[in-house]
């Protein structure tokens, strides 16, 4: 369409004509006068419906709706000062329209699209996530997201890192969670798992060669959904090779640095970023993801930090299915299983000795009281793999299947390697100052687990059932029935 220009491109436009395509965000009648507020994706500008200028037009006008989708072109006037809204992106001018073409008509939408929404139900926004993205803070808060992961990628590629995507259908990986496992139907009776986190892929990058990794990755995890979080997350997940544990957590708290400036408008409370150790931080803060801003309540401030010195294992909470399936012996991990103990607790660490007391290289990051990071220098030696997974139980047949494929390889070459994965949802939703990191993620899942719009999970036919192999027993439905 020829002149068609975005919105804010209209005060670059005065006394041009130009084509607008837009969603009518409101209408108002005053007297004779009808004003438009035509949004589209950069901004907002007044179309002014004036029956001397058109009659027919003028009439079109009135029939216009919230949220209908129109085409109009107009000629761009310069508003006269004393008119000027100061909250409007295009307040200098506004549009004085020559035709008018309706693209789509739009029911009343079940909600307004224009204020915060804070207090609509969550079931409710989510069953219509694509009006209740429409409203400007969201939009924001969606593109500032976009904004930070391609700050990071920016980064990272510089570095020369490599982005490299790892299978979603796999096998499972320990990561303290539940698995979310797919059937085969090639392969009855057999199940993909999900994965919780690229951890061994990206390990196993490291063996190839690629010595600098990062993925944008999803994280899937069968836990109990909590308010602020579905069962999947997005990671920036990195592995480096030939590191120590300090040269991954200055490369990651310069990145870090670099991201917050770049976003603008937030203040860090200490730089470089204090380093705690668990202890310290259990005696000072009470618990290891800490707010260490002296104003809680001061969004724009952020107070990150990292913890070290972790113990390596603890005792299986008997209450929590995923740490009973791994820690057989009644000890599991921390935090990763692949984790390097600390040099000075490798002996004890191949010996199995006094095990609650095994420090593991791994480091979190922290920020006002949320963990949004964690990774660890790995244990690349397979001796020292194997005796991890002794000290959780695991005889010799169980560490070959659970990660036989990993000492395998670690056998043909591997370097020194660490890294690190940081939550981008909470990331994201802290840059953005909001309180929950469905805030931040186009269509996030309900607090009952329920996807948003599609309204899965949902039941598959008898056909699907048979041909992956798998009867029901009953489901809790069937059992109202
Ligand atoms: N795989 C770990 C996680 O998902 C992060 C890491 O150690 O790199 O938490």
């Amino acid at each position: 369409m020829s002149n068609r220009v975005a919105i804010t491109e209209a005060s670059q436009r005065i006394g041009e004509l130009v084509v607008f395509q837009g969603w009518v965000q409101a209408r108002r009648d005053h007297g004779k006068l009808i004003f438009i507020e035509l949004r589209d994706r950069t901004g907002h500008v007044q179309v002014v419906f004036n029956p001397k200028d058109s009659e027919a037009l003028h009439q079109k006008a009135t029939q216009l709706r919230d949220e209908w989708v129109v085409e109009i072109q107009g000629e761009v006037i310069e508003r006269p000062e004393s008119m000027r809204q100061s909250d409007s992106s295009s307040g200098a001018v506004e549009l004085r329209p020559k035709s008018l073409i309706v693209l789509s008509q739009a029911q009343t939408p079940p909600f307004e699209v224009v204020g915060d929404g804070y207090n609509i139900g969550e079931e409710h926004r989510l069953n219509y996530r694509y009006l209740d993205l429409r409203r400007p803070r969201m939009r924001k808060n969606i593109r500032q997201r976009h904004k930070v992961t391609t700050a990071i990628r920016n980064h990272l590629n510089n570095f020369e890192f490599t982005e490299i995507e790892t299978p979603i259908l796999t096998k499972a990986t320990l990561e303290g969670s539940r698995d979310f496992v797919v059937p085969s139907r090639l392969q009855p009776g057999k199940f993909y798992a999900l994965p919780q986190s690229p951890q061994q892929y990206k390990q196993l990058l490291m063996v190839a060669g690629f010595e600098r990794y990062y993925q944008i990755a999803r994280a899937i995890r069968d836990e109990d959904p909590r308010a602020d979080r579905g069962f999947e997350h997005t990671q920036v997940d990195l592995e480096m090779s030939f590191v120590t544990r300090d040269e991954v957590m200055n490369f990651v708290e310069e990145m870090i640095k670099s991201l917050v400036a770049h976003i603008g408008g937030k203040t860090l409370t200490a730089d470089p970023f204090p380093v705690l150790t668990y202890r310290e931080a259990m005696t000072k803060f009470g618990a290891d993801k800490f707010d260490a801003r002296e104003d809680k309540a001061n969004p724009n401030e952020l107070a990150f930090a990292w913890v070290v010195d972790f113990p390596f294992f603890k005792t299986v909470d008997k209450g929590d299915v995923a740490e009973v399936r791994d820690g057989k012996s009644g000890w599991t991990f921390t935090h990763n299983p692949f984790s390097q103990p600390k040099e000075e607790f490798i002996d004890q660490h191949l010996k199995g000795d006094n095990i609650g007391a095994i420090l593991t290289s791994q480091y979190d990051l922290v920020c006002n009281g949320f963990e949004v990071g964690g990774g660890s220098i790995r244990a690349s030696d397979p001796k020292i793999l194997r005796a991890t997974y002794k000290i959780m139980g695991y005889d010799s047949e169980e560490i070959e299947a659970s990660i036989g494929h990993m000492l395998k390889a670690f056998e043909f070459g591997t370097p020194p390697h660490g890294g690190i994965a940081l939550g981008l949802d909470r990331l994201a939703m802290i840059l953005a100052g909001e309180e929950s990191m469905k805030e931040v993620v186009a269509f996030p899942m309900s607090g009952t687990g329920r996807t948003a719009v599609m309204d899965g999970p949902s039941k598959i036919s008898p056909e699907q059932l048979d041909e992956l192999g798998i009867a029901l027993v009953s489901t809790e439905e069937d059992e109202n029935a």
